[in-house]
């Protein structure tokens, strides 16, 4: 029997293939992004304590209620917003659920949802899945800014969605102000749905404010926020997220989720719910990032690499121009191979998949393996 396939070129994820490639030559890992150091003790011990304590069965289907109202809380004491705990709340296997639910609960076939390139790589195949048709509009550079007058240009009668992200994984982008005053102005004339990836909320630098669709009445209005727990608490592996939105989203999104998986590991739910209702948790990250950030562009500096302004996630784009002219994939399987180090090359985020000589650091690691990858990017 021949299998039809329904995404025949669609290839094994490059942060499968990059992690593969950095653990069989035992290279320093910067490509995929997670920590390489541990979760706070605290946390696996609410772990333990909630599975020793019974917490092993099915969790409700919208999430266990008490993470759900603590995020409710932190929501209106950050962003001013009221979603309600049992209605406007769903508890996801990571944000990569919620997208998943989210595009699948609002696409019909032949829908456009505009997306701007770079993207995550799972945008796309989630949307096309669906039979959805991605809009791809290229951020504007240097800054990797949402050009609003050509997103105006592309806005057509199929227009349901816009997918945003901010803070933006590859480049490190965040929303400002004339933005959201920009998406306010289209999504009313236009009346499109928003879905806002948000996991990179908590990561952002140099004193700004991450600005959340949730905290804009207008723009909450018609928008699922997508948070993930795994990017906020250094626990990639427990792959817990939640979405957010109004009620009658919500319930098209539960849809799908209540046969994606039906509900998240329960223990997990039980810890989360007590960890995150102290702030002191999640409001010192952006500082613990930066400084990782600021040790690795001070050591790049005497490197031929040229940094591109990271102003939130745990991403440093790099500019490898002055030492070869060869495309990105090459250049990144040479580094893993030759030199030891895994990076992202970001032409796979692209349409046209051309390389513009740009690779993706993540530098969530903790200081000797930075001090070592570089030693090693120094050398080349
Ligand atoms: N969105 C973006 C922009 C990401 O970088 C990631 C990677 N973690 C996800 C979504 C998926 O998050 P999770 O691991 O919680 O599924
Ligand atoms: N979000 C992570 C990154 O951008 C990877 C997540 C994954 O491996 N799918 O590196």
């Amino acid at each position: 029997m021949k299998l039809k396939s329904k995404q025949p070129d669609l290839p094994v994820s490059i942060f499968s293939v990059m992690s593969r490639l950095a653990a069989g030559h035992k290279a320093i890992n910067l490509s995929q992004g997670f920590p390489d150091f541990d979760a706070d003790p605290a946390l696996i011990a609410l772990m333990e304590k909630n599975m020793r304590a019974g917490h092993n069965q099915y969790a409700p289907m919208p999430g266990v209620p008490a993470l759900n109202e603590t995020l409710a809380l932190k929501y209106q004491k950050q962003h001013g917003a009221s979603y309600h705990p049992l209605n406007e709340i769903t508890i996801t296997a990571g944000a990569t659920e919620a997208l998943y639910a989210a595009i699948t609960a609002i696409t019909f076939p032949g829908d456009e949802i505009i997306v701007f390139e770079p993207w995550y790589d799972a945008y796309l195949p989630m949307i096309r899945y669906s039979g959805g048709v991605p809009v791809t509009i290229p951020l504007s550079l240097p800054g990797f800014q949402i050009p609003w007058d050509e997103v105006e240009r592309r806005i057509s009668p199929r227009t349901r969605a816009i997918l945003l992200n901010s803070p933006h994984n590859p480049s490190g982008a965040v929303l400002e102000q004339q933005d959201i005053l920009r998406l306010k102005r289209l999504a009313q004339k236009h009346d499109f749905l928003i879905i806002s990836d948000e996991v990179y909320e908590h990561i952002i630098f140099d004193g700004k404010k991450h600005l959340s669709m949730a905290a804009f009445p207008e723009l909450a209005a018609r928008s699922f926020v997508i948070g993930s727990f795994g990017k906020t608490f250094h626990a990639t592996g427990w792959k817990v997220g939640y979405a957010l939105a109004p009620q009658a989203m919500t319930a098209e999104l539960r849809k799908i989720h209540q046969f994606i998986t039906f509900s998240v590991h329960t223990p997990t739910q039980h810890a989360y719910a007590g960890y995150l209702a102290d702030e002191r948790h999640y409001l010192g990250l952006g500082a613990f990032y930066q400084k990782k950030r600021d040790h690795f562009a001070r050591g790049l500096a005497a490197s031929r690499f040229r940094l591109l302004p990271s102003r939130g996630t745990y991403f440093q784009l790099a500019d490898y121009s002055a030492i070869s002219d060869e495309p990105d994939t090459d250049f990144t399987r040479r580094l893993v191979e030759q030199h030891g180090l895994a990076a992202i090359p970001t032409s796979v985020f692209y349409r046209d998949g051309r390389s513009r000589g740009l690779i993706r650091f993540c530098f969530a690691k903790k200081e000797e393996t930075l001090d070592k990858a570089l030693e090693v990017l120094c050398r080349i």
